[in-house]
């Protein structure tokens, strides 16, 4: 077993039976499907959206090179850079020169989970450069030390409570700070970052290749507060966040919205097509705005005709809080960004093919996620699809494909099936099952003759 599933299956074990994890979840999640119940009901015939939505990416997707082109040519029309990075080592060598060349000792961050895939704050920190996380739950993560949890709500897998005992620890406050407190004291305390800061940096929730803009979508303003405050505006986005024209957004916005959070439209929508043009502080637009547009191994997803759909995700996290498996396991534990039914399936591909295989097995394949889909994503087939395609490449354990090859040539023949004695077939099936079963479950136990004997005595028994 690789070292990945190996951390993978232990980290299963203890958060599945932790239970104040559990509670924080489920009640997490339940609010969050009352909100989504209420924001999805803007839409006059869902179904109808969310095919359009569909068909709209997988159009982008087909022809993903001239949207990209039409977008660098746009971008740079209107004033703006463009680098084009094959991996995250690409990405963050072009942030550093960008920083450098500007004197940038403080940076501003809006949550990104393209900067995440990168690791942006750990290469800046190593290089010197303060690099604050200005949106709520994932400063909460920062100054904690922890991971972000979910794509959408990087803290869910806190409490209130836990909450305010960081903030005490971490600053002092009360240990029953109520949110309200606590928020407002973020505020202040990042107001001063805003504008002190030598540059922001931010993904990008679309990229519209007809106008050449980046559109940024949030709650909290802390997104709009980076933009208009730091003279340098960093993008990091994968190329796949591409749309084709501006009025796409009329059906994407919401979309992404009502599955995110269950809002019709999500509180600040900035589109931001090039840079203001003043090189020194800002009038409410950055005086240089560089995108990097970054592969990471999406083109190796490209290359994989029924995966590829997974590139039309627009990271709304619904398929996460779908998933039976998620909310049990929890985002730490898939030990990617991308967790959840999406992560299982592009991980794989953005990372090590074998090292992060055992993600697509982590599903019940129930079809929960692909059905809440706003674009349509059919999820749990793409599942099947990366394990068929572990198989075919070799990335099958040896010993797994001996004992299935075992196993085929044992069903297909009745004699062996059969033949006595049934002791010594009752042990091996226990002693792989039993394993597998883990350590909180009995297996259920074998019946003590084989099937044929039993059939055979049912038989007589009724004559
Ligand atoms: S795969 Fe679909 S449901 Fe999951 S995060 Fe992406 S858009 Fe949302």
């Amino acid at each position: 077993m690789e070292k990945e599933a190996i951390k993978f299956l232990k980290e299963c074990e203890t958060k599945s039976f932790d239970r104040k994890h559990r509670i924080n979840i489920k009640y997490n999640i339940s609010r969050y499907n009352a909100s989504v119940a209420r924001g999805l009901q803007q839409f006059k015939d869902l179904y109808q959206a969310t095919v359009k939505a569909a068909l709209i990416k997988h159009k982008t997707l087909e022809n993903l090179d001239s949207y990209l082109m039409s977008f660098e040519k746009n971008f740079t029309k209107n004033g703006g850079t463009v680098i084009w990075a094959s991996d995250g080592k690409d990405a963050l060598t072009a942030i550093g020169k960008i920083l450098n060349s500007n004197n940038v000792n403080l940076v501003v961050k809006s949550k990104s989970m393209t900067t995440e895939e990168i690791s942006v704050v750990p290469y800046l920190e190593a290089n010197g450069i303060e690099a604050i996380e200005t949106d709520l739950g994932e400063y909460i993560v920062q100054i904690s030390g922890d991971k972000p949890y979910h794509i959408v709500t990087p803290a869910m897998h806190l409490s209130a409570e836990e909450i305010a005992k960081i903030y005490h620890e971490k600053f002092g406050l009360a240990p029953d700070s109520k949110p309200g407190e606590i928020t407002s004291f973020t505020r202040t305390k990042l107001r001063k970052n805003f504008l002190q800061a030598g540059a922001c940096i931010t993904g990008a929730n679309f990229l519209v290749a007809e106008t050449g803009s980046v559109v940024l979508t949030e709650n909290e303003g802390n997104g709009v507060m980076s933009i208009s405050w730091a003279p340098v505006h960093i993008v990091v986005a994968g190329i796949e966040k591409l749309i084709p024209g501006i009025e796409d957004l009329n059906l994407f916005l919401p979309l992404l919205a009502s599955r995110g959070t269950g809002q019709n439209l999500t509180t600040y929508n900035s589109i931001i097509s090039g840079p203001g043009g003043d090189s020194q502080a800002s009038d409410f637009s950055p005086g240089n705005m560089y995108v990097i547009l970054l592969d990471n191994g999406r083109t190796n997803l490209l290359r994989n005709i029924p995966q590829r759909r997974a590139l039309s995700c627009i990271r709304c996290g619904a398929c996460l809080n779908a998933c039976p498996v998620y909310r049990n396991i929890g985002g730490h534990s898939y030990g990617a960004v991308y967790s959840g039914p999406i992560g299982a399936v592009i991980t794989p591909h953005l990372k090590n093919f074998k090292e992060y295989k055992h993600l697509s097995y982590a599903s019940s394949l129930c079809g929960k996620c692909s059905e809440v889909c706003p674009v349509r994503i059919n999820l749990h087939r793409l599942l099947l699809h990366n394990r068929n395609y572990a198989v075919k490449n070799y990335c099958t354990a040896r010993l797994e494909k001996i004992l299935i090859i075992a196993w085929k040539k044992a069903m297909l023949n009745r004699k062996f099936i059969d033949k006595p004695p049934h002791s010594i077939k009752k042990f091996f099936v226990n002693k792989i099952t039993g394993k597998m079963w883990g350590k909180r479950r009995i297996a259920p136990a074998m019946e003590s003759e084989s099937f044929s004997v039993l059939w055979k005595k049912r038989k007589l028994s009724k004559k």
